[in-house]
């Protein structure tokens, strides 16, 4: 399976198989390259943003997954997202939903609103 590393702007161009248990992976330039790729085949995750709502206000709150969940959760994720109303006032950092989805990840804030 060819893909792209995206752990940091380089972007070198994996090619990722399995050799019986093992995952096999080429062209990563470091190591990080080769934990990108395994995750990738095992279990693909990634951090999902989004908007919640604000009570009373129109203008609605930006938060983010605190760390990447598994890429099936992602829509679970963003339903729970969009069904969330929060009260004011809120800090960056802030635990907007614990667990959601329950991925065990915590979704948080990420402006003082
Ligand atoms: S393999 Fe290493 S150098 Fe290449 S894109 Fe991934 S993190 Fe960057």
């Amino acid at each position: 399976m060819k893909m792209i590393c995206i752990s940091c702007p380089r972007g070198c161009e994996l090619d990722v198989s399995k050799n019986g248990d093992e995952v096999v992976v080429a062209g990563n330039a470091c190591p990080r390259g080769k934990d990108y790729g395994e995750s990738e085949l095992i279990n693909p995750t990634r951090m999902v943003t989004g908007l919640v709502r604000v009570a009373g206000m129109r203008k609605p709150l930006p938060v983010k997954t605190a760390s990447p969940v598994p890429k099936g959760s992602i829509d679970a994720v963003l339903f729970a997202m969009h069904q969330m109303t929060v009260q004011l006032p809120v800090k960056t950092g802030d635990v907007i939903i614990e667990s959601v989805a329950g991925t065990g990840v915590n979704v948080v804030a990420t402006a003082n609103m």
